[in-house]
């Protein structure tokens, strides 16, 4: 027997949605290390670095590494004042390596200010390097208390849902905000915005999202008609490119590994790497990939190879290694400009992107 669905008055989001979310967010909220107790505001410096970190990263990622960062750099003069490396080797792991090179361009910018403090506008927040539209938003709400409306990719599913936006994304980008816009208080803006965060990261989930516990389900529109799930809709997305290449792992007899600094600019700009070939959209013959090679010596592929997926593209890389002596020159295809030989037992503080740790583990694995 089929049952009918139980039909609840369903009223438009408003004042009173916020409200219900707030309630929920006083009792519920999630106990994160940038957020400050009761409502005070927390300090716009931790706001914008842990802002930063979480793009594209999870909440339990980016906990130790802030954690980290603050000890370090309690405040954005000490950032600003730290070498660039050794914030890109305190950022290694955490990826989108030129958030992190930003991120240091952003703490210089900030204490070149006049004041030395982050602005409090939306328009002057997004001047600064690497602050994007979403994190000018969530920086001037949280720490500010400005009446903006940040939307991320938990919160454009929030709203998709409880006002059934069934256009897809991301033609639907603009209409999520100008819905999202219509329901940001006056005050307690910050709190609003990070309330509709800890929803969409704790109740309105991509998958089951468990609106029998949701404080928004009376006004929740794809709940009313059962399409919560499909929601949002997204347009039909193209398959990642694959480019190839060959990384050389050179261990030195005295237990040294050649790394190499890649350009300031650009794909993992700034971090060190394992010279590699190019990387290129076809799988390059064997003999024109070993004349790139850093050093002219005998060298043993390992079997097996990484596979790395970034933003845009999937890296799949052959290893291989070679062991030699000390005195060994370096090829010009090396470039020794940008080369350092770099202990084994110090890899681990290097500034090393996560994808060239896979090339390291998987070439020293059988050794
Ligand atoms: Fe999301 Fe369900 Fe809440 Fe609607 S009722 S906002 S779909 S959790």
């Amino acid at each position: 027997m089929l049952v009918a669905r139980k039909q609840l008055p369903l009223r438009p989001a408003g004042p009173d949605t916020v409200d219900a979310l707030l309630a929920w967010y006083d009792a519920e909220r999630r106990d994160l290390p940038w957020r400050v107790k009761g409502r005070k505001r927390p300090d716009a410096y931790r706001v914008w670095l842990s802002e930063i970190m979480l793009q594209q990263t999870t909440v339990k990622a980016v906990i130790p590494y802030f954690e980290k960062f603050v000890a370090r750099w309690p405040s954005v003069a000490d950032l600003a004042a730290a070498p660039l490396d050794d914030v890109l080797a305190m950022w290694a792991g955490l990826g989108y390596y030129s958030r992190a090179r930003n991120l240091h361009r952003c703490a210089i910018a900030v204490m070149e200010r006049p004041d030395g403090q982050f602005p409090k506008t939306e328009a002057e927040l997004i001047e600064l390097p690497g602050i994007g539209p979403y994190t000018a938003a969530a920086i001037a709400a949280i720490a500010f208390g400005a009446a903006s409306t940040p939307v991320d990719g938990n919160i454009e599913r929030v709203v998709s849902r409880l006002f059934a936006v069934t256009h897809p994304l991301p033609g639907a980008k603009r209409e999520i905000k100008r819905l999202a816009a219509t329901l940001t208080p006056a005050k307690r803006a910050g709190d609003h915005a990070q309330a509709m965060m800890d929803l969409g990261a704790t109740v309105c989930t991509p998958k089951r999202p468990s609106c029998l516990m949701c404080p928004l389900q009376q006004d929740c529109h794809a709940h009313a008609r059962g399409i919560q799930e499909t929601l949002p809709r997204k347009g039909a997305k193209g398959e990642r490119p694959v480019r190839y290449g060959t990384a050389f792992l050179v261990l030195r007899e005295d237990g040294a590994v050649l790394l190499r600094k890649r350009p300031p600019a650009g794909l993992l700009g700034g971090m060190l790497e394992v010279p590699s070939t190019d990387w290129s959209d076809t799988l390059m013959p064997s003999d024109m990939a070993m004349a790139g090679a850093p050093v002219r010596t005998e060298w043993w592929p390992v079997p097996g190879g990484i596979v790395h997926t970034f933003t845009h593209f999937r890296l799949e890389l052959q290893v291989v290694r070679a062991i030699v002596p000390p005195e060994t020159p370096l090829t010009f295809w090396a470039e020794p400009d940008r080369c350092v030989w770099i202990a084994r037992r110090d890899l681990h503080k290097a500034a090393l992107p996560s994808v060239m740790r896979k090339v390291i583990a998987h070439a020293l694995k059988e050794q």
